[in-house]
């Protein structure tokens, strides 16, 4: 690799579409079980109020005590907040609905479109990855999560109304590239809920492949019925049955996720 990482700096991914349900949680959590099976150290933060990824992950409203929301407003450190998984090697720092708040109070701050980076540089565990799992719009928490990051990861669900907002999300990228985050890079765009069997799906992927070329992963996410049932078992699809076809595809998105990180390597 190039070697342009310091080696206790984690590689900071946020997952990124203002549209709710398109693969954003689904996809933090099982990229983030996959790198943690192919051995990475991994930490996802949960930066949408709603908290699935959380929930996703097993976390019971109890094992919320520190979250997201105070580690954001600077009342709790993030080592405080860390909560073990059941998937070895993958910690979490959960969201609880206080964080809705954090979108308006965060404007009065100091600081308020880099406390979550400032927040991991103040790590005291190593990661090899960072995932931040962001809520679905582009307000000041999504911000957090992109200057945060190295690289933005957009999923995109295969439909009619895939392409809409697209402009938007792309130049709200640039802009933060421009203004507060000049390294921001695009990781990928990944495909999902993705159906052979409908036409559309393939027109879609198509267009999006016009769009954005080679940012788009080869690897698609299948419309499968154990991604979605996974999270009402509080499991990544991985632990709940992987062998089926949901869970392979994230295993070949994360082998495809490393394979851009060669040059990042650790
Ligand atoms: P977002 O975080 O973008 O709002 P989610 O990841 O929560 O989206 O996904 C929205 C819903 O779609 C959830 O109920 C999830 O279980 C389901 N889902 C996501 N990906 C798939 C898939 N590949 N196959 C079947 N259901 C999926
Ligand atoms: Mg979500």
């Amino acid at each position: 690799g190039a070697g342009k990482t310091n080696a206790k700096t984690p590689r900071v991914f946020a997952i990124v579409n203002q549209k709710g349900g398109v693969g954003k949680t689904t996809t933090a959590i099982n990229l983030a079980t996959a790198l943690a099976a192919a051995e990475k150290r991994v930490l996802l933060i949960d930066l949408d109020p709603q908290g699935n990824a959380s929930t996703g992950l097993g976390i019971s409203q109890k094992q919320r005590v520190i979250t997201t929301y105070e580690v954001l407003m600077g009342m709790d450190e993030i080592g405080g907040a860390l909560v073990s998984t059941s998937v070895p090697g993958l910690q979490l720092v959960p969201a609880s609905v206080e964080l809705a708040g954090a979108e308006v109070e965060l404007v009065e701050t100091a600081r308020r479109e880099y406390r979550l980076k400032d927040a991991i540089e103040r790590l005291k565990v190593v990661y090899d990855y960072v995932l931040v799992d962001c809520p679905p719009s582009l307000g000041l928490l999504t911000l957090n999560g992109m200057v945060a990051a190295n690289a933005v990861l957009v999923p995109l669900q295969c439909e009619f109304y895939a392409l809409e907002g697209l402009s938007h999300l792309v130049r709200t990228i640039d802009r933060v590239k421009k203004s507060l985050n000049p390294s921001l890079d695009l990781q990928g765009v990944v495909l999902t809920m993705f159906d052979k069997r409908n036409n559309l799906c393939d027109l879609v992927a198509s267009d999006v492949r016009g769009y954005f070329g080679e940012k788009v992963y080869n690897t698609t996410i299948p419309r499968n019925v154990r991604i979605s049932e996974a999270p009402s078992h509080g499991k990544p699809v991985l632990l709940y049955d992987w062998r089926c076809a949901g869970s392979q595809a994230y295993i070949h998105l994360a082998s495809e996720v490393l394979y851009r990180e060669q040059d990042y390597a650790h």
